[in-house]
């Protein structure tokens, strides 16, 4: 039976409300419970497994560099590393990559750069960063800080000064351009979907607007693809849906198929921002994470994006307009499905029925693998559409 549940609880921080579900073992897009339940796994971990569980390639490559070294420490060179950074710059048209192991390492890396970067070209006091209403760039204390939902805040102030919430629902060049210099902004952060907060959609044109105003102001414009990122909506990065170069990127969840790596990919207008000294990670380019990367992200290509796409359309195709759906919103695979019941009984009907998937806010989170087969995810498809119609 479920071995472990009762330990966990007694000894691993409260932190986390668990479904009752232990995990032993799983492959490609099912995963096995301790009980001998099978489940088709719509959630990947959050976004992380992005080929699915033991994905073949992906664990020759880490394996390899496993029977090599496991970790050098960055006062030397590895190759897996150096490789890695080389594909997500020849990829992306970014410049430097700095690495460490998680998505807020990632963003506290950004904030970083966007400070010294305001720092030199305009002073010291032009370090606030602007991020939107309902956003999530991490639980460290700074990137929480950033994170545009109060509520995240409360019982943990103080807050690191430097943040200004724009509220994503009001799309105005004149009010962005002048209220940035009000508050002597140095950059501005932004998903294009935000994940935590509900895989809600932001308005493509407001998105422009942040853009078009932090070249007017030479700010940085940052956006955060820690969930977005690495072929998930459909895209390598969903800043390529929009038609804009992003002047820093940050990326992790899905990066690493399963193991933690974070990346902030830095383009050519801060490219030179970071010293030796300015910033460092024990972990960070660590090079088993570094190769299993390497191996993720160079299978993530056209062909894989328009299954992406397709899978995308056949989600939609399967849920919208449902009985107990209301909407659907997201890119390729990365969906939200607001339902008329609370989102937290249609995750437990699923789990019932062998399926696993998440929340967001209010809604169903769906983050399946890139590659799901086709019968795993009908299958998933038909019991979430029937969790959300009983
Ligand atoms: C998950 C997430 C983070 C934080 O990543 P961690 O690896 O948990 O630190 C930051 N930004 C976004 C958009 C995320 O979805």
């Amino acid at each position: 039976m479920n071995h472990f549940i009762e330990t966990d609880k007694q000894f691993v921080a409260n932190t986390y409300a668990r479904y009752p579900v232990e995990i032993v073992s799983g492959k490609g897009s099912l995963l096995y419970g301790a009980d001998g339940k099978e489940y088709i796994d719509m959630g990947t971990g959050i976004g992380v497994n992005a080929f699915g569980i033991g994905d073949p390639l992906w664990k020759e490559a880490i394996i390899e560099q496993l029977d090599k070294v496991q970790h050098t420490s960055n006062l030397y060179y590895t190759e897996p590393c150096a490789k890695l950074a080389e594909l997500l710059c020849r990829r992306t048209g970014m410049k430097k990559v700095f690495f460490g192991n998680s998505g807020a390492e990632a963003n506290e890396c950004a904030i970083k750069v966007a400070r010294k970067y305001g720092a030199v070209h305009r002073g010291d006091d032009y370090y606030t960063i602007f991020t939107l209403t309902g956003s999530f760039h991490g639980r460290t204390i700074c990137t929480l800080s950033a994170t545009g939902q109060e509520h995240y805040h409360e019982q943990f102030r103080p807050m690191t000064p430097g943040f200004f919430f724009a509220d994503k629902n009001y799309p105005s060049f004149d009010w962005m351009n002048g209220i940035v210099d009000e508050f002597k902004a140095c950059a501005i952060m932004v998903e294009t979907i935000q994940g935590e907060g509900g895989v809600d959609d932001i308005n493509p044109e407001f998105l422009r607007i942040c853009y078009d105003v932090c070249k007017q102001k030479d700010l940085l414009f940052i956006v955060d693809e820690v969930q977005t990122g690495n072929g998930r909506t459909g895209k390598l990065y969903s800043y390529e849906h929009y038609g804009f170069e992003p002047d820093i990127v940050t990326t992790a969840k899905g990066l690493g198929g399963g193991l933690p790596i974070g990346a902030c990919l830095i383009g050519e207008k801060a490219q030179d921002v970071l010293c030796p000294g300015d910033h460092g990670s024990t972990f960070g380019g660590n090079p088993v994470a570094c190769a299993g990367a390497y191996s993720i992200l160079s299978r993530i290509d056209d062909a894989l994006l328009a299954e992406v796409n397709r899978k995308h359309d056949r989600v939609v195709a399967a849920l919208d307009g449902n009985p107990g759906i209301k909407s659907i919103s997201g890119r390729g695979l990365m969906i939200g499905i607001e339902t008329e019941k609370p989102a937290t009984e249609v995750i437990k009907a699923c789990i019932e029925q062998g399926v696993l998937c998440l929340t967001a806010k209010h809604k169903v989170r769906l983050l399946p693998a890139l590659n799901i087969p086709d019968e795993l995810l009908d299958h998933a498809l038909d019991v979430i559409a029937s969790a959300c119609a009983e």
